[in-house]
C-alpha cells in the first residue's frame, strides 16, 4: 500500500522548552526542522511557572536580544530569591545569587505563566523560516526502518525522519518505546496547582516560596508570585507518598490555605481564579540512556526533572540544546546510530549529571521535620550559614555538602 508522507531530516515532538529550545538551537545553525505539537498556540502547561537561571542562561547562549525582549514583557515577574519555610513555620529568605552573564538589569530568576512563556517562544520559532511548526497534530506511533523513523500524526500525514528528538512531556509513551524508561511511584511526583489574586506578605523582591509543611515532607506547598497581582499556589508529592499516607494532594492544599494559621492570614482576602489542576512531574532517578537508533529523549520525557525543587524547564531548556547539537553531528557525519548519539547523554550528563545526583540524596534528609527545623532555626540566625545556602542554589560544590548528614549536625550544633 503506498501511504503519503512529509519527509524530514529532523523531526521535534512536543514545542515545550524542550523541543522549542531544540527547534530554535538548529534554527541558529541554520538546519532546517519540522516541530509538532498536538496543542495549538497558545497553550496552558500545568507548571508552578518558576523560570530558573537555567532557562536565563541558555537563552542567553541562544539569543542575547531574545532574553532582553523577553525579560520586557508585561506577563514576566522578576524573582530575586527563595523563601524556605520549615515545618515549624520559621522562614530562610536566601537571595539568588547572580551567576549570569547577562545585562545586570535582568535578574537572576522569573516567574512567568506558562501559557505566556511558552506563547512567546513560539512567536520566536514562527519567525525562523529554518522551523516548519505543525499544530494540532499529535502523534501516536513510531516505527523504524532503513535507517528513518516514521511517525504516526492522528489527523494528518505521517512523517519520515532520520532523526527524532521526543520531546513531548511527562506523559510521553516514547519515554517506554523505544525510550526503555520505566518508572516507579517512588520517581514521579504528583503536583496540584491553581491561580489566586489578592494573596498578601510576599517578599519584597517577590521570592518564590517553598513552605515544607509536615504532612507534606519531602514534598512541599508553593507560593509563586506572578505579574498582575496573581500567585500560582500547588502542592507536590511523590506518588509513593501519597498512596501510603492516603492523601488527596487538593485537599491537603485547601487545608492548608484555610487552617495553617499564616498562611489562613496571607490568603484571608485572596480569590481562587482557576479551577485545581493537575500533572505529573517525572524525577531523576538515576542516570540512564536517554538516546537510541535516530531518536533522542529531551527534557521531562527523558526524566530530567531536579527530585527536590521540582524544577524541569532549565533542564529541558538544556537538553534541547544538546539534543541540536547532536542532530547537527549526526547529519554532518551521516551517522544516526546510537552509539551516535551517545554523545548527546555525555553531554547532558556532564552539564547536569552531578547536579541531579546531588539533588536525588537530598529527600531523604529532608524528610525529618525535627532535623529540617533545627537547620532553619540555626541558619536564620547566622548569615554566614545563610550565605552558604543561597550559594547552594547555584553552587554545585556547596550543594554537595547538603547530602551530607554532617552540614546538617554541624549547623544544628552551631559550628
Ligand atoms: C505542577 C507542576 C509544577 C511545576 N513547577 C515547575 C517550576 O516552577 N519550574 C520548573 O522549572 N519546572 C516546573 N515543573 C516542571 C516543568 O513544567 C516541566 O519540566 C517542563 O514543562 C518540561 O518541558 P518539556 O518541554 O519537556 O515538556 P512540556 O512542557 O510538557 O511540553 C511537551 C509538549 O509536547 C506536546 N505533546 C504531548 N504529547 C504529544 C504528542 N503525542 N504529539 C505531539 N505533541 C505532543 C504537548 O502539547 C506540549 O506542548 C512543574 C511541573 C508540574 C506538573
Amino acid at each position: 500500500m503506498y501511504y503519503k508522507m512529509k519527509k524530514t531530516d529532523i523531526c521535534i515532538v512536543g514545542a515545550g522548552p524542550a523541543g522549542v529550545f531544540a527547534a530554535l538551537f538548529l534554527s541558529k545553525f541554520g538546519i532546517e526542522s519540522t516541530l509538532v505539537d498536538k496543542a495549538k498556540f497558545p497553550r496552558d502547561k500545568i507548571c508552578g511557572d518558576g523560570i530558573s537561571g537555567w532557562v536565563l542562561t541558555i537563552l542567553n547562549e541562544l539569543d542575547k536580544s531574545l532574553l532582553e525582549k523577553l525579560s520586557k514583557q508585561s506577563f514576566i515577574n522578576y524573582s530575586y530569591g527563595i523563601r524556605i519555610v520549615a515545618p515549624n513555620y520559621n522562614r530562610l529568605d536566601l537571595p539568588f545569587f547572580d551567576s549570569g552573564d547577562w545585562d545586570p538589569s535582568i535578574p537572576p530568576g522569573f516567574t512567568a505563566r506558562r501559557i505566556d512563556f511558552d506563547n512567546f517562544m513560539i512567536e520566536e520559532v514562527r519567525n525562523r523560516k529554518e522551523i516548519k511548526l505543525l499544530e494540532n497534530s499529535e502523534i501516536t506511533g513510531y516505527e523504524r526502518y532503513d535507517n528513518k523513523i516514521r511517525l504516526s500524526v492522528k489527523s494528518g500525514e505521517d512523517i519520515e525522519s532520520k532523526i527524532v528528538i521526543f520531546a513531548n512531556g511527562a506523559t510521553s509513551k516514547f519515554m517506554k518505546e523505544p525510550g526503555g524508561i520505566l518508572k516507579t511511584k517512588k520517581y514521579v511526583m504528583s503536583g496540584v496547582k491553581t491561580y489566586y489574586k489578592g494573596v498578601t506578605g510576599f517578599h519584597k523582591d517577590n521570592y518564590v516560596e517553598l513552605h515544607f509543611l509536615k504532612n507534606v515532607l519531602p514534598g512541599y506547598f508553593w507560593i509563586f508570585p506572578l505579574a498582575g497581582g496573581l500567585a500560582n499556589v500547588g502542592v507536590g508529592l511523590d506518588r509513593y507518598r501519597i498512596s501510603k499516607r492516603k492523601l488527596n494532594l487538593k485537599n491537603v492544599m485547601f487545608d492548608a490555605i484555610e487552617n495553617v494559621p499564616y498562611l489562613k492570614e496571607r490568603f484571608k482576602n485572596a480569590q481562587q481564579i482557576t479551577k485545581v489542576e493537575t500533572w505529573p512531574l517525572p524525577l531523576w532517578d538515576g542516570k540512564r540512556s536517554i538516546s537510541g537508533d535516530n531518536f533522542m529523549l529531551a527534557g521531562d520525557a527523558a526524566n530530567l526533572i531536579d527530585p527536590v525543587t521540582g524544577e524541569g524547564m532549565g533542564h529541558a531548556a538544556i537538553s534541547g540544546m544538546f539534543a541540536a547539537y547532536q542532530a547537527k553531528r549526526s547529519l554532518e557525519a551521516n551517522d544516526f546510530s546510537a552509539e551516535a548519539m551517545k554523545k548527546y547523554d555525555e553531554d547532558v550528563y556532564r552539564k547536569i549529571g552531578k547536579e541531579l545526583d546531588i539533588s536525588s540524596r537530598i529527600p531523604r534528609f529532608i524528610k525529618h521535620p525535627w532535623l529540617f527545623n533545627a537547620v532553619v532555626n540555626r541558619t536564620t540566625n547566622s548569615n554566614i550559614l545563610k550565605e552558604k545556602l543561597a550559594l547552594a542554589m547555584t553552587d554545585l560544590e556547596v550543594r554537595k555538602e547538603l547530602k551530607r548528614p554532617m552540614l546538617y549536625l554541624k549547623v544544628i550544633m552551631g559550628r
